[in-house]
């Protein structure tokens, strides 16, 4: 059926699911700006009524757009909005948003030279632009700093393609955090803890569409080496296992919060007690065998909408 998107005004297709026994209705909308995306009823009101959702709105529309083309569509409900302005997807400042149209001409290239088109009016998304101005603008940006080069341009659109220096940008880009696809794995090493990762940790990362990675250590050697920081600064988050009460766990999970990383904590339940650092104030996940954990941290990867 034909509506507004609810988050940029633009038609849409919109297919509304009503609700089953408690759980709420869902939209799926599909906008020519902010690709296909799924959000709750309140969460479609909220972004509308509340006058501090509303005034983000050019933020989901660049999230949902992003993930809709590269990952998956999301699913936005009332907490997710207030989360993702916080998420490291999102672009701080003017060059992590032109870093964004060098990506997404990059991802869009077919071959080294082709020519990718931007559609103003409906891609500025692309950029976490708040409107088609903002996106031209960073375009000319990129031109004048020979990264791109305009092919064919008219009122509404143009053609770009990359220039050797963009893409060796889009290569230093590619190693950063901006577009990692990996997810960094802190826990204790052995045995016993292989059928969690296996079973538990690993898979649900891979479910949600991230690569995980552990880095074996030795036990009797837990020194933080250089390889570990490198890989935590370009992970797009941390999950980590307080069960056996690591030091190295707690120091790469504060490691990673101060790079304002997402951390996910989770802990066997018989062992949560025991924990070395008080870290209850943030929410861990408690299991009882890997699959327990696989199903648990999957939604909770799912939901914060990386
Ligand atoms: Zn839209």
């Amino acid at each position: 059926m034909e509506e507004k998107c609810f988050l940029c005004g633009k038609t849409a297709r919109v297919e509304s699911t009503t609700c089953q026994s408690n759980a709420e209705g869902t939209h799926k909308v599909v906008c020519e700006r902010c690709g296909t995306y799924h959000i709750t009823e309140s969460a479609s009101e909220a972004v509308q009524d509340d006058p501090e959702l509303e005034k983000k709105r050019w933020i989901f529309a660049g999230y949902t757009r992003e993930h809709s083309e590269f990952v998956r569509p999301v699913r936005l409900d009332t907490p997710s909005l207030h989360q993702i302005p916080f998420s490291s997807e999102v672009p701080r400042d003017v060059s992590e948003k032109m870093d964004k149209v060098l990506s997404y001409i990059a991802r869009k290239s077919e071959f080294a030279g082709h020519a990718v088109c931007l559609v103003f009016d409906n891609d500025y998304p692309v950029a976490f632009a708040r409107d088609r101005r903002e996106l031209d603008y960073f375009a000319r940006c990129l031109c004048g700093m020979s990264i791109l080069q305009m092919d064919i341009t008219n009122n509404n659109f143009a053609k770009f393609t990359l220039t050797p220096g963009g893409w060796q940008r889009y290569e230093i880009l590619k190693k950063s955090r901006l577009l990692s696809k990996q997810a960094f794995v802190a826990m204790a090493s052995g045995e016993k803890m292989k059928d969690v990762f296996q079973n538990g940790i690993s898979k649900a990362i891979v479910e949600a569409g991230y690569e995980p990675l552990l880095i074996e250590i030795e036990e009797h050697n837990e020194r933080i080496c250089d390889r570990i920081i490198a890989e935590i600064r370009r992970s797009k988050f941390v999950v980590a296992d307080v069960t056996c009460h690591r030091p190295n766990v707690y120091f790469e999970a504060g490691f990673a919060m101060g790079l304002n990383l997402e951390v996910f904590f989770t802990c066997r339940e018989d062992a949560f007690d025991q924990r070395h650092f008080d870290t209850s104030q943030y929410k861990h996940t408690l299991w009882k065998t890997p699959e327990d954990l696989y199903t648990s941290l999957l939604w909770r990867i799912k939901a914060r909408n990386l």
